[in-house]
């Protein structure tokens, strides 16, 4: 167990927090609960009226007046019981619903780093077992806790007043009965808490693999994960089995002392009786409320033996709400008015750990009404710089300003209501169309929508959706195309009417022609306002005012594509490597140019006419999101380009761990050089991140070329060799 388990007092201090708003009712509720524990106590003593008066004494009148009383009691308890659960309902649903509400509207402020560090699973269960526990221990409070603590204190009074010597005898012997189960309690509290702990563990676990479940069958991992969840499994079987046993040994251990308890007051109250020195009413009186009071103790004992899940889960709720957004407003910061000159990024230096930049001293400024592509390769760091500038995080130094206001110094609302951003895959809510645009700016009129919608170029297929923007996007956008959910995603962004456009790889997953006509939109609407596009695809930025290229998060180059080109720096690089494709019928085929073919290191011994003869030997081929290229250990026998998409390259760990994510391929890479020369297994397993296009070429169609070439055979090994010994492999052993 890592964690302390918390004193009950926190879950006591919480729930008397939450009663405020209910002063009243609380107060009702607590009235109708002493007046209950009261008529409690009239039973035993109307008991002794009954034997000693009625009974013994044959006294009629005070018979019919004793069982008036006590029918009387029976009546009120039973009125008194209704309401009291009527009004105590209506107290819990609400305090339960403030806890609920209170907890989602902390979660909409809190930054994004809180949501980077934590899983949805520990968020989710915030609300579903902690929440729970919670509930539970509320309901159980008065009727097991507070009315057997109010019947204890009243029974001990009037035990007293009854017959005090009796009562000295049980009010001495009672607390060392009591000694065993209090010791038992904290492990009770502590094994209730293991038993939470490790529930939980369960429910991330369950979550994370239903959600991993296109990266458990890609990487073939049902039997790890189905391993490592049943030894999870069976460290709750142990701690559920430890938590019932003792929860089990607590109740009946009570029960035994209550029982000898009783025994031994019986045996003292029959002696004094028997002697004469109480009557036979008062003894039957007294063991009544000994009985009542014993097993009110015993109530209160498991009650609070049961509140170790209700504190816990108070505390994980407490510490839910004091997570601090560190990107709060602070006192004083103004508003952004509408911006119009530029955005600013000073000596901009940070990381997600600040040990660790991930941008560093980055410079650059963007005059208004600019449009600026943000490119570079796969991490460099450029979706990090646009999260800066709508400032999801601030920099470790220097900063980041638009028209001269640092953006610590503007509220964070005035600072995004001038932005609209579209992601590369944008979450559609599972409500209309009309209002998933509508949720750029939620006081936009009907018409505003439809104006976004056409400017977005999208208002026609709306209208052709079944029931036009009545129509339901579907749960996270399923029922439009993936080129349909950006339009809208754009409509969106558009309806803030946004003087900053961010576009975070917006069109990069689409295919070919959609990505064209999208970036045409996008173009149009950058007409007086700034666009910042980041994206790995250089084609689609070309026509940019300013292109800044990252590289391991520094800005290496900045200027013009028609300057950026024959600089011969990281923007050309990256331009070469993206073209030399020729994409026919929509990308359904591609060809490689000759050039491009040449370029492959591989290849580079190659003449004219040899590589004329390999560059129809490719084939294209299509993998959507989520789809394995090759599978690590699988045999090799093609050589793969990448023409367009992006995918990770990954190798299992031995001991059965998640796997080792080594890189990322994007348009332009290429890989399985090896595939082509030697029959081996593939060493690493390639799987598509966004759809891809790729180019194959097979080991049998190389080597065809090869045999009627031995020169060029040697040439290509020792190319191979070479490239291997670069990248740290072995050529024999790969
Ligand atoms: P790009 O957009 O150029 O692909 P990113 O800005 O996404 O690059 O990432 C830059 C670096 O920051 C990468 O090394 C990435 O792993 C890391 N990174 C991105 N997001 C997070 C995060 N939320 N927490 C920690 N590291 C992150």
């Amino acid at each position: 167990m890592s964690a302390p388990t918390p004193g009950i007092s926190v879950f006591i201090r919480g729930i008397l927090g939450y009663l405020r708003p209910y002063r009243s009712q609380s107060l009702l509720v607590g009235s109708l609960l002493v007046l209950e524990s009261l008529l409690v106590a009239l039973i035993p003593l109307s008991l002794r009226a009954i034997i000693d008066s009625g009974l013994i004494e044959r006294d009629q009148r005070t018979l019919a007046v004793a069982l008036g009383v006590l029918a009387g009691a029976g009546i009120i308890i039973t009125a008194g019981g209704l309401f009291r659960d009527y009004v105590l309902a209506r107290l819990q649903a609400g305090m339960l619903s403030d806890i609920r509400s209170g907890m989602f509207k902390h979660l909409q402020q809190l930054s994004p780093a809180f949501y980077a560090r934590t899983r949805t699973g520990e968020i989710l269960s915030r609300f579903s077992s902690d929440l729970a526990s919670v509930e539970n221990a509320v309901t159980a409070a008065a009727q097991r806790g507070i009315l057997p603590a109010l019947n204890c204190i009243v029974a001990t009074i009037i035990l007293i007043a009854l017959d005090w010597r009796l009562s000295v005898i049980a009010l001495f012997i009672w607390p060392w009965f009591l000694l065993v189960p209090r010791s038992l309690v904290p492990k009770v509290s502590d094994a209730s808490y293991e038993r939470k702990t490790r529930d939980e563990k369960i429910m991330i676990a369950l979550q994370e693999n239903v959600a991993a479940q296109p990266v458990v069958k890609a990487f073939s991992l049902e039997q790890f994960s189905t391993s490592s969840f049943l030894d999870r499994n069976a460290d709750l079987k142990r701690s559920s089995n430890r938590a019932e046993l003792l929860s089990a040994l607590l109740e009946r251990s009570t029960v035994v002392g209550v029982l000898l308890l009783l025994v031994v007051t019986m045996s003292a109250g029959a002696r004094f009786a028997y002697a004469g020195n109480i009557t036979i009413g008062t003894l039957v009186a007294f063991q009544a409320l000994f009985l009542t009071l014993s097993y009110s103790l015993l109530y209160v004992t498991q009650y609070l033996s049961n509140l170790g899940p209700a504190t816990f889960g108070m505390k994980r709720i407490n510490d839910l709400l004091g997570e601090s957004s560190r990107l709060a407003d602070v006192p004083g910061v103004v508003e952004l008015p509408r911006p119009n000159k530029s955005i600013e990024f000073s000596h901009v230096t940070f990381g997600y750990n600040p040990s660790h930049p991930n941008i560093y001293d980055v410079n650059l400024t963007v005059p208004h009404g600019a449009s600026v592509a943000v490119v570079g390769p796969s991490g460099s760091g450029k979706s990090t710089l646009l999260t800066l500038l709508m400032r999801f995080y601030d920099p470790q130094a220097g900063t980041v300003s638009i028209d001269g206001h640092d953006l610590r110094t503007v509220a964070n609302d005035t600072l995004r209501r001038h932005m609209g951003i579209v992601f590369q895959d944008s979450f559609l809510f599972n409500m209309t169309v009309r209002e998933n645009i509508r949720l750029g700016r939620l006081d936009a009129t009907d018409d505003e929508v439809v104006e976004a919608a056409r400017a977005a170029e999208i208002h026609d297929v709306i209208c052709s959706l079944p029931a036009g923007y009545s129509t339901l996007a579907g749960e996270g956008g399923s029922q439009l195309s993936a080129g349909e959910r950006q339009r809208i995603a754009i409509a969106r962004a558009l309806v803030r009417n946004p003087a900053i456009l961010l576009l975070d790889e917006a069109t990069s997953a689409l295919d070919p022609p959609t990505e064209q006509a999208l970036n045409a939109t996008i173009h149009r609407l950058g007409q007086g306002r700034t666009v910042i596009s980041a994206t790995h695809r250089l084609a689609s930025t070309a026509g940019a005012d300013m292109i800044f290229v990252l590289d391991k998060g520094s800005v290496v180059e900045h200027g013009r594509h028609s300057m950026l080109l024959p600089a011969a720096g990281l923007y050309s690089r990256l331009w070469n490597k993206q073209t030399g494709f020729t994409l026919h019928d929509h990308g359904d085929r591609v060809e490689i140019d000759i050039a491009r073919l040449r370029s492959l290191p591989i290849l580079s011994s190659f003449d004219q006419s040899l590589l004329t003869e390999l560059q129809s030997q490719f084939d294209t081929e299509h993998y959507p999101a989520g789809r394995v290229i090759v599978h690590e250990g699988d045999p090799g026998d093609r050589f793969y380009v990448i023409v367009r998409g992006a995918a990770t390259v990954s190798k299992a760990h031995r001991d059965g761990d998640n796997p080792d994510v080594l890189g990322v391929l994007q348009d332009g890479d290429f890989f399985g050089e090896i595939a082509l020369l030697k029959d081996t297994p593939r060493t690493a397993t390639v799987r598509a991140t966004m759809p891809c296009i790729c180019l194959s070429l097979r080991r049998e169609n190389f080597t065809a070329i090869l045999n009627r070439f031995p020169d060029i055979r040697e040439q290509v090994t020792q190319i191979a060799r070479a490239r291997y010994a670069q990248l740290g492999q072995g050529w024999e052993t790969s």
